[in-house]
C-alpha cells in the first residue's frame, strides 16, 4: 500500500525563475529557497 503522503502536492509550487520547489510561507506568499524570488496574491493571475 502507498502511504507516502508526507508531501502534500497542493502546497508545492515551482519557482518560475529557477524551477525549484517554493516554500508556501502563507496562503498568499510563496518564497523560493533557492533564488529568493517571491510571489504573492498579486502574481496569482499569471502564475497560479
Ligand atoms: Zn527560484
Amino acid at each position: 500500500m502507498a502511504t507516502n503522503n508526507r508531501v502534500p502536492k497542493e502546497d508545492r509550487f515551482l519557482c518560475p525563475g529557477c524551477g525549484s520547489v517554493m516554500a508556501n510561507m502563507q496562503e498568499c506568499h510563496l518564497v523560493c529557497g533557492n533564488c529568493g524570488l517571491q510571489l504573492d496574491c498579486n502574481d496569482k493571475g499569471w502564475f497560479w
